[in-house]
């Protein structure tokens, strides 16, 4: 049976609950299943997700690209000393790289909430184009009139309705087509998605750790516990087995297996919160007015060192992202395209310069891996692509102009 890995207990249950039901209504059974095991699994290696989902590579990865584009997945590689492999005559390890996958937990809650604006927002735009539909027709000379209008067209005497330029008898126009009430549509709407409305709001008032943002890799007892070769590269770059690790820099997730933060740990994500702690459920809740998170880095660092409880802060720029989005949509004139650079996004925890943070497959040059920064400064290196490396930079570059 599989045990349950212990680094998900800083993941609050309404959270993981609310990306479930989120996936169940907005996705299909693979993405779920997949979902399902990231939420067991915080943050699991590639070969692990393949040996537990039963999909074999290309599947996994034509499933996980919907939700990574989405900014629901996230993935990250990691530098580890070769399984079965002895020092060189220097001590070097030969080491391989893994691609680790894990859920993006505070960007899910702003892809929800945007997913629910855009349902909501089409739904009222309905609403207002079936009041304007033209509803009767004159016979004579065609013009067109809605139910807004019928006040200039009623004859009071006869009770009728004349048009107001032949003084013809209007007919109801049957090829507006049946009306449906968008009302009734409205209330469905809200009666269905009830239950994510309430999960959200449970989840209002979560404050993210950096382990939270970013996690350290999942040990999968159920697949490794009979294996010793397994190795992990903890937060100081030391290679250790997950059984000693826990011991020691666990200190985040709790030393017993606990959730274990102590009390003087306090990560603030928005000033609001900061105010008023706990909320009180309002008859607008502010969810649907503010987004929870909008703050620029620097004020992330301001507030850590205010408040002087740890170091060193992971910083997230991405969630500008989903802002913009959100921004562009409503206002699609003013489009920036945002600088792309995936390393903005190394973590400072990691003091390892061995772990490379890369936010998609690594780009490549005739076999050799190149940063995208790397690519863009010099152009002359796409020339000396193969055709599947160009194929592969045109993606990455369509992927990336897709999120701006
Ligand atoms: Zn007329």
């Amino acid at each position: 049976m599989e045990v349950e890995d212990k680094t998900n207990d800083e993941i609050p249950e309404n959270l993981k609950r609310l990306v479930r039901i989120m996936l169940r209504a907005f996705y299909s059974f693979e993405h779920c299943l997949i979902i399902d095991i990231l939420i067991r699994n915080r943050c699991i290696k590639e070969e692990d997700l393949i040996s537990l989902s039963k999909f074999d590579k290309k599947q996994l990865r034509a499933i996980l690209a919907t939700i990574k584009m989405e900014k629901i997945l996230k993935s990250k590689t990691l530098a580890e000393p070769t399984p079965g492999a002895e020092a060189d005559e220097n001590g070097v390890v030969p080491k391989t790289k893994y691609l680790y996958y894990f859920i993006n937990y505070r960007t899910t809650i702003n892809i929800i909430k945007f997913k629910l604006h855009k349902m909501r927002e089409k739904i009222e735009s309905q609403e207002r184009d079936n009041s304007n539909r033209a509803s009767f027709i004159c016979p004579m000379c065609k013009n067109t009139y809605t139910d807004l209008q019928v006040d200039q067209l009623l004859d009071p005497m006869s009770g009728k309705l004349f048009c107001c330029y032949c003084r013809t008898e209007v007919e109801e126009d049957a090829s507006a087509g049946p009306k449906t009430d968008s009302r009734t549509v409205l209330a469905k709407f809200n009666t269905q998605i009830a239950p994510i409305y309430d999960a959200l709001r449970e989840t209002e008032n979560i404050e993210f750790t950096p382990t939270m943002t970013d996690p350290f890799p999942s040990f999968v007892h159920y697949l490794h516990s009979d294996r010793d070769d397994d190795v992990f590269v903890g937060s100081d770059g030391r290679v250790t087995r997950k059984t000693d690790k826990q011991q020691n820099d666990d200190n985040w997730r709790g030393g017993a297996g606990r959730p274990g933060f102590s009390d003087d740990i306090n990560i603030i994500i928005d000033h609001e919160d900061k105010v008023k702690e706990t909320k009180v459920a309002k008859e607008q809740p502010s969810w649907l007015v503010n987004s929870t998170v909008v703050k620029k880095d620097e004020d992330y660092m301001a507030d850590f060192e205010t408040e002087n409880t740890f170091k060193p802060v992971r910083l997230e720029t991405e969630m500008e992202d989903i802002d913009d989005l959100l921004r562009t949509t409503e206002q699609p004139a003013i489009v920036k395209p945002k600088p792309v650079n995936p390393r903005a996004q190394k973590d400072p925890i990691e003091e390892s310069s061995e772990d490379e943070f890369i936010d998609s497959e690594a780009l490549t040059v005739q076999g050799k891996e190149y940063s995208y920064e790397d690519i863009s400064e010099d152009p002359s290196l796409v020339e000396k692509m193969t055709e599947a490396e160009q194929n592969a930079y045109q993606e990455y570059m369509t992927q990336q102009m897709a999120y701006m």
